[in-house]
């Protein structure tokens, strides 16, 4: 499925087979979830699409033949983060997810919403065998930076979650398994994401303009509104942080200094690194984080990206390559 340019439908193509370069793979793709940064590369939001671009970073599979590091048949992951330099003052000090020179999957370089990929291996994470695609797939990137945005956020006992789409519900389960208290926060009037929120352990959820019962100490921004972000500090305690896990968002609005005050921290997160990988791939599975996943043909991407847009989903979108 192809972007020829920002703002149209993908289109259904044929291409021929990807030629591994130097330390690349080629992959049989089972599955590719569907992420907002999707949306941000379809709907031009992001500025450096190779256009045109295979979207889609989310990707689980298996190698087609031998690399380095894999094996023929072996079952990988390939996330966002497609490449680094090595060499920049990010890479050299253990933060390649800032890398002036990364090439990203599904942006940057060929994605995922295909039937084969190439990456390059030493970016590719191993998957364990017995989970399902459908189950897997969102872990590669709402899982991983959901990941990193509750680990920038210390050790908050009461965490709040902004959007409780695809990262928010998977760090939800990850919340609670460290012992966290839960609130989530949705569109207004999206009972099904609160009920959904509350059987996934949060003890409280309600609309994303309300104020919980209690202050919190940390919250995470998953919804792209820039709107969120004077809410969320307003409902921060003294010393507590907001994380805003999205690579894009609407402007944030002119706020007072106050909401700032008593040494509150508001920060994002950028990408991933590999080590956030294999923690987070490892810990999965002993929690074990369950995946609310929605299954799509790859020839229906635009359909699962609509539904994205306009919220109709519950938990996460995923592309399925239809072969295996
Ligand atoms: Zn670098
Ligand atoms: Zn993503």
């Amino acid at each position: 499925m192809v972007l020829d340019e920002v703002g149209s439908p993908l289109a259904e193509r044929e291409l021929p087979d990807p030629k591994p370069g130097e330390g690349e793979v080629v992959v049989e793709v089972a599955a590719c979830g569907v992420c907002r940064t999707d949306l941000h590369v379809v709907d031009g939001e992001l500025d450096e699409p190779a256009l045109p671009l295979v979207p889609g970073h989310q990707i689980v599979g298996r190698v087609l033949d031998s690399g380095e590091r894999f094996g023929e048949g072996d079952r990988v992951g390939i996330p966002w983060l497609g490449w680094t330099c090595g060499e920049c003052r990010f890479c050299r000090s253990g933060r390649e997810n800032l890398c002036d020179r990364a090439g990203f999957t599904g942006y940057t370089r060929p994605g995922g919403y295909a039937e084969r990929c190439a990456a390059d291996e030493r970016f590719c994470f191993p998957l364990p065998e017995g989970h399902p695609d459908l189950q897997m797939a969102p872990l590669l990137c709402a899982g991983l930076i959901g990941y990193r945005t509750l680990r920038l956020a210390g050790d908050a006992e009461r965490l709040g979650i902004y959007g409780f789409g695809a990262a928010g519900h998977i760090v939800c389960q990850v919340a609670r398994h460290q012992g966290r208290r839960v609130f989530a926060f949705t569109r207004a009037g999206d009972e099904r994401a609160q009920a959904f929120a509350r059987e996934l352990g949060a003890e409280w959820a309600g609309d994303s303009g309300t104020t919980p019962p209690e202050e919190l100490d940390a919250a995470l921004v998953f919804a792209p509104v820039g709107e969120l972000v004077p809410s969320a500090l307003r409902a921060v305690a003294k010393g507590g942080s907001v994380v805003c896990g999205g690579i894009h968002m609407s402007d944030i609005p002119r706020l007072p200094y106050e909401l700032l005050w008593g040494e509150r921290v508001l920060r994002s997160v950028a990408n991933l690194t590999r080590r956030d990988g294999e923690e987070f791939l490892q810990l999965a599975p002993r929690i074990p984080v369950e995946t609310r996943a929605q299954p799509f043909p790859l020839g229906q991407a635009n359909e699962a990206l609509d539904r994205l847009r306009s919220g109709d989903l519950s938990g996460a979108a995923v592309l399925l390559a239809g072969r295996g």
